[in-house]
């Protein structure tokens, strides 16, 4: 830093030059999305894929998936990701495949990486669904730590400008529509990730959503999630027997039983290793050190999530053996 302002300009109108030109792109970087490239999976589908890994400042946010669906008449998006300048973006790659109104905008569940894209899509006419036990999330202080939080390390992208935005329809439960021709099914599957949880389902392209209850090729963040219910959860959308399944975080499945079952292993292992550390009443740390990570450890993630899922699920089992 000291050898750079060493070399900053001394004279007065380049001085204002240079600080023109440094507000300049301190201004593009805000406003300017990056490009997204839809990937489409089916007759009516395509998503764009997020990084791997974690938000950061080095991936501008984009580290989740969103998708949408062209029908007949109109768009139906699933999933905003995770900046206002991604959310423009997103709407631009929409663009780019079809001038149809979008018409609604499905949320997964309300996630700072799904959700901080939707005031592009509400400028845009769209109307925001989510289900009602996503509500809490703003009543509770979550949604304000959160946004302090993605306003320090995910800045520019994420500002005091930033608005979070609610639905306009929450919904109870499962739901069904047709849009343009084509039959969705909305399934509630939470608490599993999160307590809102929902699942869509294009019908005629045997095509699933299925938000982060799925993170393809990777560790799941799991941290105090419920995941015996999310074990549950993820026998529901066997059920749905998808041929396609795009998940919230990765690449989307063809091979959709394998990544169901990757999830499903390592939920099913973290519960086993740390249910036993609890029944033998070992203290979290002895149990962490003591279990064989090696069937996990060089998935993606593995280093930023697994030692707090594991911890989350230590918890999580605790509460579970003394019945709450
Ligand atoms: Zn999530």
């Amino acid at each position: 830093m000291v050898r750079r302002n060493a070399s900053l300009p001394t004279r007065p109108r380049a001085v204002v030059a240079f600080l023109v030109a440094l507000l300049a792109l301190l201004g593009a970087g805000h406003a300017a999305a990056q490009a997204l490239t839809p990937v489409r999976v089916a007759e009516h589908v395509w998503y764009v894929r997020g990084d791997p890994g974690m938000a950061s400042a080095a991936n501008r946010g984009f580290n989740s998936n969103a998708g949408f669906v062209v029908t007949r008449d109109s768009v139906v998006v699933i999933d905003a990701l995770g900046t206002p300048p991604l959310g423009e973006a997103l709407l631009a790659a929409i663009r780019t495949v079809s001038d149809k109104p979008v018409r609604r905008v499905i949320l997964t569940h309300y996630h700072a990486d799904h959700f901080y894209g939707l005031p592009a899509f509400k400028a845009a006419g769209a109307e925001v669904w989510a289900h009602r036990a996503g509500r809490a999330y703003f009543t509770s202080g979550e949604a304000a730590a959160r946004l302090a939080q993605r306003r320090q390390d995910l800045f520019p992208w994420v500002d005091d400008t930033t608005r979070l935005v609610e639905a306009d329809r929450w919904l109870d439960g499962d739901t069904t529509f047709e849009e343009g021709g084509l039959h969705f099914q909305v399934r509630f599957v939470g608490p599993a990730h999160s307590s809102e949880d929902l699942m869509v389902s294009v019908d005629e392209d045997g095509v699933v959503f299925c938000g982060d209850l799925i993170f393809a090729g990777r560790v799941p963040f799991v941290g105090n999630a419920d995941s015996r219910r999310w074990l549950a959860a993820i026998d529901r959308l066997a059920a749905l027997k998808p041929k396609i399944l795009v998940t919230g975080h990765g690449a989307h499945a063809t091979d959709a039983a394998a990544n169901l079952a990757l999830t499903r292993d390592y939920l099913t292992y973290l519960r086993a290793q740390m249910g036993k550390a609890v029944d033998e009443m070992i203290p979290f740390d002895e149990a962490y050190a003591r279990t064989d990570w090696t069937r996990f450890s060089t998935l993606p993630a593995f280093e930023a999530a697994n030692r707090i899922n594991a911890y989350g699920t230590y918890l999580t089992l605790e509460r579970e053996s003394l019945g709450q």
